[in-house]
């Protein structure tokens, strides 16, 4: 039986989108070829491309406005690649810091502009989503970071923004219904919830490419990957292929309300237990509380290594925090089964009767 799975990135995925993409490395489509030995522009894998844009524009909501493109680079280069596509030189952008990936994107816009950090929960551990603050109207975008990956706290409300809004979603990217047409570009690193790691999806305004008028290499420039389908160079044709079949499965499961339905109950289970133990305490503001990163810690820092060890029993893997933060981080991404969080629970309440 496979382990319960509760890494934090790369992360578990369906079971039968793995089944089909090992599938597809033998045989592509019944093609007696692999999908790792075709060429990216062969028929069959440019019908893969097709489909896995016009799906994401689908469970986004989003029409001929937006291009959707799979880059490389991880999400860590749109934090430079964004400033450098649509910031002018000297111009700023508004930043709300939530955390480790928040900092990282506000870091990465010195060399083209200017970041204003609007609204931070730094002093605070980042265990809020900051909420007063008001949003320049002379900034060319403001930046948010959907759900804190690291230290568990989540957007349960979009700000109203009157400039463009820009969102990193990586860690809870497809995990509920977003009207995307509210975002003017929302990027994902794959390996959270999507795929395996090797692509990066951007969905870009297309009216925002090119806003800085600065000239760019190619391989950084969106304009010229959205001319050219995201084929200007190869893609990362496996990472796109095991994406598409993940969103091909949320369609199957009955679409975004269907998953978030399943996260809620998930997270309530374990939020529910983490209240109620008196071995463990839960560290972000409820009402921030990520439905994807379920961040605690032991009431006593001895308890640390022992519950890791009965998780470990259990065949609980992946719940050892971020190294930056210590405790435990349970990643309750679209593909984890309630009953594997049921067993963490389990876990948690025969280490309260040991323990406590
Ligand atoms: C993991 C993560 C990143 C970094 O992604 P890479 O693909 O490793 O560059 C950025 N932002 C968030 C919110 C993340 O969870």
């Amino acid at each position: 039986m496979k382990k319960h799975n509760f890494y934090a990135g790369p992360a578990i995925l369906p079971e039968i989108v793995l089944k089909e993409a090992a599938q597809s490395i033998i045989n592509f489509n019944n093609s007696e070829l692999s999908l790792l030995e075709i060429s990216h522009r062969s028929k069959g894998f440019e019908a893969v491309m097709d489909e896995s844009e016009s799906l994401v524009k689908e469970l986004l909501g989003i029409g001929e406005e937006y291009a959707v493109l799979f880059l490389t680079g991880g999400a860590s280069s749109q934090f430079f690649m964004i400033p450098m596509n649509i910031l002018k030189d000297g111009e700023k952008a508004a930043y709300i810091n939530t955390g480790v990936w928040a900092s990282g994107a506000i870091k990465e816009v010195k060399n083209f502009g200017i970041a204003e950090v609007i609204a931070s929960s730094e002093s605070d551990q980042f265990r809020h989503i900051p909420k007063n603050y008001s949003i320049p109207t002379d900034a060319a975008y403001l930046h948010i970071t959907s759900n804190n990956t690291i230290y568990g706290s989540q957007y349960q409300h979009w700000p109203e923004s009157p400039i463009p809004l820009v969102c990193d979603m990586s860690s809870d990217l497809f995990s509920r219904p977003v009207d995307g047409n509210k975002f003017d570009l929302i990027y994902a690193g794959a390996q959270k919830n999507l795929g395996p790691a090797g692509v990066t999806l951007v969905v870009i305004k297309k009216s925002l490419m090119g806003r800085s008028g600065r000239k760019l290499p190619s391989m950084l420039n969106y304009a010229l990957h959205a001319e050219k389908g995201s084929m200007y160079n190869t893609p990362p044709v496996f990472p796109i292929y095991v994406s598409m079949l993940t969103m091909r499965w949320i369609k199957s499961m009955g679409g975004l309300e269907v998953i978030a339905n399943r996260n809620e109950a998930k997270a309530k289970l374990l939020y529910d237990e983490i209240d109620r133990n008196s071995c463990f305490v839960g560290t972000v503001a409820k009402e921030d509380r990520s439905r994807m990163n379920v961040v605690f810690t032991a009431r006593h820092q001895d308890h640390e290594p022992l519950f890791l060890e009965a998780c470990n029993k259990a065949n609980c893997v992946g719940l050892a925090g971020h190294r930056s933060v210590g405790g435990f981080r349970a990643s309750l991404y679209n593909a984890l089964e309630l009953e594997s969080v049921a067993t963490l629970v389990q876990v948690m309440q025969d280490f309260e009767k040991d323990h406590a």
